[in-house]
């Protein structure tokens, strides 16, 4: 097991979460892994883990959970908010946690590359004329892409 270095920690990390919207609720974790327990995630990749994620934030863990790439397994299926106890919206910490990671540009070469689908064609899949073609054979509209309408999104 590795130790940790107190002088690592960062305390304010669990503020900036906190000030994240829908990861207010952080603080109050008491760590009685329900989240874990109901987490489809954690059945199948020990690495994600929930309650551990949340005591890493509040000891203050940044560096470890920003540039990890076990935070980006989040199915977003809210399973852990259903069973918590303390009404803590894991789900919203995940993003909000995301959010942060993105903000210092720790995002997984995979959601980069869709990023830059959806700035090219507002779609994660181009719709060239070769499908258009069979869409007009198969007596279906022909599909027009709007990525502009990303552009507020994506910036
Ligand atoms: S279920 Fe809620 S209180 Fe329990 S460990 Fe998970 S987030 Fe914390
Ligand atoms: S929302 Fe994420 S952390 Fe919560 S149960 Fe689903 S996969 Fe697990």
């Amino acid at each position: 097991m590795s130790r940790i270095n107190l002088n690592d920690l960062d305390p304010s990390f669990k503020h900036r979460v906190a000030e994240q919207p829908g990861g207010q609720g952080i603080k109050a974790c008491f760590a009685c892994k329900a989240c874990t327990a109901a987490c489809p995630i954690t059945a199948v990749d020990a690495r994600y883990d929930p309650r551990k994620i949340i005591r890493m934030a509040l000891l203050g863990m940044t560096e470890e959970i920003l540039h990890s790439d076990f935070i980006w397994l989040c199915s977003s299926c809210y399973g852990c908010q259903e069973v918590c106890p303390q009404n803590v919206s894991f789900t919203e910490v995940m993003f909000a946690i995301k959010n942060l990671a993105a903000a210092e540009a720790c995002v997984p070469p995979g959601l980069t590359g869709q990023r830059l689908l959806l700035k090219a064609h507002g779609r994660l899949y181009e719709i060239s004329d070769f499908e258009n073609e069979k869409r007009e054979k198969m007596g279906l509209p022909r599909i027009k892409e709007h990525p502009e309408d990303y552009d507020a999104l994506l910036g």
